[in-house]
Formats: C-alpha cells, sequence, structure tokens
C-alpha cells in the first residue's frame, strides 16, 4: 500500500507529551507519508526547545513565538532572543502569535501589543506567520490588515470560523490550516470551509498533542494522524487523498519556502 505524500504544519513535538517516545512518534509520521513536520514555539523556553529539535532532526523546521497566552510574561528580552532565533536557517516561520479571547490568559491589550509585534518582527526576518485566533476574529482580521500580511505570507492555524472569515482569510492572503476538529461530529461549519477553500491555499495540520481527530479522539494526537485529517478533507472535497497530500504538501512548502527533497520513485500520485 503506498501512503499519500503529507506535511504537519502545525505541531508541538518538543512538549513534555513526546519525550518519552519522540523517536518512535516520528517514525509513526514518516511511515504515514509525512515528508516534514513544523515545530511550533509558545514563549522562551518552548522556542529554544524547537529550535534545537530542528537542529537535529532533518525533517522538522521550526517555528518560534509568543502564544497570545503567554503575552502577557513576554519581556523584551525575550522578543530578542526570539529575534535572533527567527534567524535560524531552521526557522521556517514566526509563530504561533494572534488572539486568544475565548480563555483569556493574558490582558487583550497585550495580546493585540504582543501581536503586532511579532507581525513588524516577521517583515524584518523576512518569514511567514502561523496565527492562532479563537473568538476573536474580527479583530485579528483587522491587525492582519493593518500588517499587510500578504505580503509577509502566513497561515491562520486550526481554522475554527466560518465561510465568511474564510473569505476575509483568503482576501489577505493567507492559508488556511484544517486539524482534528474538521473530523468531529460537532465540527459546525469546518466541512463547509473545507470544501470552500481552494486547493492551492489548503493545508494540514494536528497541533499535538491537542486535537486528536476521529477516531483516536480523547488520546494523545501525533504528527501521523494527520493523515486522518487528510483523508477527511478529501472525502469532503470530492478528491483522493493522494492529491490532497500532493497538493496540500506543495501549499506547505511554498509557505514555509522549504525545498522538499524529490519524491521516491512510487510515491507520486497520478
Ligand atoms: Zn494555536
Ligand atoms: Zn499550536
Amino acid at each position: 500500500m503506498i501512503s499519500p505524500v503529507l506535511f504537519a504544519t502545525h505541531a508541538h513535538l518538543h512538549f513534555p507529551d513526546f519525550t518519552d517516545d519522540l523517536d518512535a512518534v516520528l517514525e509513526r509520521a514518516r511511515a504515514a507519508g509525512l515528508r516534514g513536520m513544523v515545530t511550533i514555539g509558545t514563549d522562551r523556553d518552548s522556542n529554544r526547545a524547537t529550535v534545537a529539535m530542528a537542529e537535529r532532526v532533518p525533517d522538522v523546521w521550526a517555528s518560534v513565538g509568543i502564544h497570545p497566552h503567554d503575552a502577557g510574561e513576554a519581556t523584551d528580552e525575550d522578543f530578542a532572543e526570539m529575534e535572533r532565533l527567527a534567524r535560524s536557517p531552521r526557522v521556517v516561520g514566526l509563530g504561533e502569535m494572534g488572539l486568544d479571547f475565548f480563555r483569556d490568559l493574558s490582558p487583550r491589550d497585550t495580546q493585540a501589543r504582543v501581536f503586532r509585534r511579532q507581525l513588524d518582527m516577521a517583515r524584518a526576518v523576512g518569514k511567514p506567520v502561523v496565527i492562532h485566533c479563537r473568538d476573536a476574529h474580527p479583530e485579528a482580521l483587522a491587525i492582519l490588515g493593518e500588517a499587510r500580511v500578504g505580503e509577509i505570507g502566513g497561515v491562520m492555524h486550526c481554522f475554527s470560523a466560518d465561510i465568511p472569515v474564510a473569505r476575509r482569510c483568503l482576501d489577505l492572503g493567507l492559508t488556511i490550516s484544517l486539524a482534528g476538529p474538521v473530523t468531529y461530529k460537532n465540527a459546525r461549519a469546518l466541512p463547509d470551509v473545507a470544501r470552500f477553500v481552494p486547493i492551492d491555499r489548503l493545508v494540514v495540520e494536528t497541533d499535538c498533542p491537542y486535537l486528536t481527530p476521529t477516531p483516536h479522539r480523547g488520546k494523545r494526537n501525533e504528527p501521523a494522524y494527520v493523515a486522518l485529517t487528510a483523508a477527511h478533507v478529501a472525502a469532503l472535497r470530492g478528491v483522493d487523498v493522494e492529491t490532497l497530500g500532493e497538493v496540500t504538501t506543495a501549499n506547505a512548502a511554498r509557505l514555509f519556502r522549504l525545498p522538499l527533497p524529490p519524491l521516491p520513485l512510487g510515491k507520486r500520485a497520478g
């Protein structure tokens, strides 16, 4: 059986959840067809860990950022270190960054300030942004528009809204990333979004260890399970998973400006 080619655009492989069995997790990801993964930083310590992992593992790249949950604690030194790490050749994006008005773990004005500062940094460094947005789409889209994010490039990770919001993200020049929730029974507007987004603007992710897709919901998530999300999205769109996998992998490579090695023979879809 030939597994589809896939790329996991958003994982937290450096989290303690994976300390005990990371090698086995990575092997299962490769066996599931993953050509690469991006492990995403959320604060000072986790940014260091992402870059250290990407320097060690050739098919894991890093993104460094300050999550809105952690915005209230970020110091000027943290920003300086983030910018230094962001210039590493193993770092392919900045984030996750954004607004989270669902959990509100940092004051909202601080979240907005920290978000804008990272968008400016991404422009200076010349790398795309990974955006986290929960229950704050009008505010986040306004900030992204002011920052002219289309010139920077970026992805709306774990897209959680509806078609009108998806349309505005596309108009801003963003790529849209779908995660495990599109497979859930109460997926709300996500199946419609999965059908609506043009295939060249779509990527898939796990956000592991969180948001495990059906039928593993409730257990730890891992990059190999991006195959389940991809298969679900392919079925919603009425295309085969090989095609969806190949196109979304190419989209991820373009988004993160990654030179992926050529496919081995027999792994090319159609
Ligand atoms: Zn997130
Ligand atoms: Zn995340």
